[in-house]
């Protein structure tokens, strides 16, 4: 395996005749048979896309949900979708009207089954599936029977270790969970949020992996990151309990954030996926911007622990954006690759 390979956090943008475009929650064009074989279309697009910009771990582009969270949980029984309530998330950063968990919670069947195997028959490419994390659900949905944080926690971590064991079984090779909640409530990850993590990923012998990220571009992020003072120094009350955990691969923001790039440190023994691409802008990175980044990174990550990433998912960029910034991606990876040498 060559130095610094390439994947992304997940998502990519929805073409314009599967869903609206530009948009974190966008609406369906179709419904039934229509909808599902559109479905597939984008995902073989966006996997032709990802291999012809020379990425070597790909994902399906989370084209067969809606959202991140959301498309999970609707195949998760004991939540009612009908009465959905507003409800402060991430520690009140942006009011959202969720379902509620009303009984106990169990899988209706598969959840990520057909895009799985659909994208594992069309590429050679190592395969990524992206779930939420068990505290990022939990941050994203008002709860009436379970009454504890943690154990609501736990009580999807199972379901959630359920469906990674069988996207394994898939022929999956990188089962990745998004928790953007643990930069938030970084005590709670400490006294739960990582034994949770660590219960969805359990018996796993696939790559397993956790994205922790300031969130996509959208305007209640950069609010926020504006109160976030000149470093945003939440990954390091976090990331030594991540080091010790059983996860293998740690992804987080850099380029264009006050991460500052030491904290990548405190990793010691994980592959650290490095955002070499920024996802709140549209102006597209040149190779040399991504080398730069990779070997900024490199002070802090040995090489053969540094995979070159996207900050965080490209659900709401324009199409021609993303595909440019992928492409920027590998790119800058094999320029950092050349003047290693
Ligand atoms: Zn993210």
């Amino acid at each position: 395996m060559p130095d610094f390979q390439t994947t992304l956090a997940g998502s990519l943008p929805k073409p314009f005749w599967l869903a609206e475009t530009d948009k974190l929650w966008p609406a369906w064009k179709s419904s039934g048979a229509e909808l599902q074989k559109a479905k597939r279309d984008a995902t073989l697009l966006w996997l032709k896309e990802q291999e012809d910009a020379g990425l070597d771990i790909v994902t399906d582009g989370e084209q067969s949900r809606q959202h991140f969270v959301h498309g999970f949980l609707e195949f998760v029984e004991g939540i009612d979708f009908e009465h959905k309530v507003k409800m402060g998330i991430r520690d009140n950063r942006y009011e959202a009207m969720v379902p509620v968990v009303v009984g106990p919670i169990r899988l209706k069947g598969r959840v990520h089954e057909a895009e799985a195997k659909l994208a594992r028959a069309h590429t050679k490419k190592k395969l990524k599936i992206t779930m939420p994390g068990p505290m990022t659900i939990v941050d994203t949905i008002a709860d009436r029977h379970y009454g504890d944080r943690a154990k609501l926690a736990m009580a999807f971590a199972e379901l959630l270790n359920q469906e990674a064991r069988a996207l394994e079984k898939d022929g999956v090779d990188v089962i990745q969970f998004d928790e953007p909640a643990f930069n938030v409530y970084m005590d709670d990850v400490n006294r739960w949020g990582i034994r949770a993590l660590e219960r969805a990923a359990r018996g796993l012998k696939c790559t397993t992996c956790v994205h922790i990220c300031y969130g996509y571009g959208i305007q209640a992020n950069l609010d926020w990151k504006q109160t976030l003072g000149e470093e945003w120094r939440q990954y390091e009350k976090i990331f030594p309990a991540l080091a010790r955990s059983r996860i293998k691969q740690v992804s987080l923001e850099c380029i264009h954030s006050h991460v500052p790039p030491e904290l990548m440190k405190l990793l010691k023994g994980k592959d650290v996926l490095v955002g070499v691409i920024d996802v709140a802008s549209d102006k597209v990175e040149t190779p040399q911007e991504v080398a730069a980044t990779i070997r900024t990174a490199l002070k802090y990550v040995p090489r053969k622990h540094l995979i070159a990433c996207t900050n965080c998912g490209m659900a709401p960029m324009q199409r021609e954006i993303a595909v440019a910034k992928l492409q920027a991606l590998a790119a800058g990876a094999a320029l950092a690759r050349k003047r290693g040498r």
